[in-house]
């Protein structure tokens, strides 16, 4: 049985003392997940993860939104895993469709970085999904499948399980434009099968497919009611307690 998951990712928002107030306003939340048999958590910007983990301790997952694979070096501006490690961070979310974009994080570099939070018994969230122009001339499936391939190339069997994968179409993403509930278990379950060509039936039954975009009240329920739904990652409405919360009601209620 897996175990659902609701993960925020904050993007480039909140400063120190705007993340101290949320996390100082977010004790609730991490019982209330708990009791629900619920996985939560928020990935933060890295000068934010010190202040809100300090405060939420291990209450909700705290994740960072990107590492570096080398351990150090020259490297300027990058953060590594044993920095991450060191202040108690285990998740990190890698390759995000922003990085992909802006930063040119490519599915080879991402594969380093899930290798290396592997090899340090950390939880690599991977996202992959493709832009409106692929998805208008009907070849997610395909460009989504290379993604996969690239992100989990040499990924040890005793792994591949876990890491988290995270489906996000590209034109989905805080534009309120979510995918119906039919594409996300489709291609959910797509990914599901690509990872059992790959590994095995028992990898992919135990791997968890979250699904990103848009993701509001509203709508949790329906994508996380789906087979190959694990989950959410979740922008917008994780940025405020009070929406975050309303997610999670959401959905338990
Ligand atoms: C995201 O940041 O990965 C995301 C899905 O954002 P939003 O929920 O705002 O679309």
């Amino acid at each position: 049985m897996r175990r659902k998951l609701l993960l925020g990712n904050w993007k480039m928002n909140k400063t120190p003392s705007q993340a101290i107030e949320f996390a100082k306003a977010s004790k609730d939340l991490g019982k209330l997940a708990r009791s629900n048999k619920v996985d939560m958590g928020v990935c933060v910007p890295y000068i934010d993860l010190v202040p809100v983990k300090k405060i939420i301790k291990n209450s909700l997952i705290v994740g960072a939104e990107n590492c570096h694979y080398e351990d150090h070096g020259a490297f300027t501006g990058e953060v590594s895993i044993p920095m991450l490690k060191e202040i108690g961070i285990n998740w990190v979310i890698i390759g995000h469709s922003e990085r992909r974009t802006y930063d040119g994080e490519t599915s080879e570099k991402c594969n380093k970085k899930i290798l290396a939070l592997l090899k340090n018994g950390m939880v690599p969230v991977y996202c992959c999904g493709e832009s409106l122009e692929t998805y208008n001339e009907g070849k997610t499936k395909e460009f989504v499948k290379e993604q996969i391939i690239a992100g989990f190339k040499d990924v040890a069997y005793e792994d591949a399980s876990k890491v988290v994968i995270a489906y996000e179409p590209i034109w989905a993403i805080g534009t309120g434009k979510n995918a119906s509930e039919e594409i996300a278990e489709d291609i959910c379950k797509f990914i599901r099968t690509t990872i059992k060509s790959l590994y095995d039936v028992k990898v992919a039954n135990k791997v968890r497919i979250l699904y990103g975009g848009s993701v509001k009240p509203a709508s949790v329920k329906g994508y996380l009611s789906q087979k190959d739904v694990d989950g959410a990652l979740v922008g917008g409405a994780s940025l405020e307690v009070e929406s975050y919360k309303e997610l999670l009601t959401s959905y338990i209620d």
